[in-house]
């Protein structure tokens, strides 16, 4: 079964039409990567999948349920997923552990010993165990995101969405960063991200998205985009960016 499946989703800001029909599916373990110039609605597409933003038509599918559904409870369906967004929210109060558990007690209900259990557990893993105890501002940015990155993954959520999670870093920070996304994938998380590194979309990505004006223009395997790209506006952007 796909983890997403989206089905004709459009989203307006008053008579910006930024959502034009936008039919995606994104099958479990799978890793989708979303291209696309900026404005072409990448960042909309991962809020209304989040229900940031409210769909004005169309349905968006989680393991099968509808979550655009009116009587759905938002917040529930949100816990089931993953997100992290460009700029960093993680609490300044907060140390690291903190942080990094707080939605799965509040949220999840997750016993405070078992999620700080888990969560040190994760940041050992990704080369962050010296920083548990650790206040945010003590972080360097990749450090910072790696950490929102763990706080994302903390309860398993079964997808992952990663908005330009590293266009905000400084460059020499990108790649730890990535790297850890890159783990994550090859572990099997299902992930959908909108990124601007594309050699990282080349490599990673099981399928790459090319967002043009509220549309997926098309998509295929990173060798067919980036080595063959049908389209004029697909190649045109290639182009810019490569
Ligand atoms: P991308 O992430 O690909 O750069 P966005 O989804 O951020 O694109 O933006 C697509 C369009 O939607 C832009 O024209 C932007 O101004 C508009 N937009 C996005 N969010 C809002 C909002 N909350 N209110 C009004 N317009 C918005
Ligand atoms: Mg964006």
């Amino acid at each position: 079964m796909s983890v997403l499946e989206l089905h004709g989703v459009h989203k307006s800001f008053g008579d910006n039409h930024v959502l034009k029909g936008v039919d995606l599916e994104v099958d479990q373990h799978e890793v989708v990567v979303v291209i696309g110039a900026s404005g072409s609605g990448k960042s909309t597409l991962m809020r209304t999948i989040n229900l940031i933003e409210q769909v004005d038509d169309g349905q968006i599918l989680l393991s099968g349920d509808d979550i655009t559904d009116p009587r759905v409870n938002a917040d529930r369906a949100r816990a089931r997923i993953g997100v992290v967004f460009q700029h960093f929210n993680l609490f300044p109060h907060m140390r690291v552990i903190d942080n990094v558990t707080l939605a799965a007690r509040r949220v999840h209900g997750m016993p405070a010993d078992a999620a700080v259990a888990k969560g040190t557990e994760l940041l050992g893993k990704f080369g962050l165990g010296d920083k548990v105890s650790d206040y945010p501002d003590r972080l360097s940015g990749g450090q910072q995101q790696r950490v929102a990155i763990v706080r994302a993954i903390l309860t398993d959520p079964e997808l992952l969405l990663l908005d330009e999670i590293t266009s905000a870093l400084d460059p020499m920070l990108v790649g730890e960063v990535l790297d850890l996304v890159r783990e994550l994938g090859d572990a099997g998380s299902t992930i959908l991200m909108a990124t601007h590194e594309m050699s990282f979309a080349r490599s990673v990505a099981d399928r790459v998205v090319f967002m043009h004006q509220g549309r997926i223009l098309e998509s295929g395997t990173p060798d067919q985009i980036f080595g063959a790209p049908r389209e004029q506006a697909t190649q045109e952007f290639l182009a810019r960016v490569m």
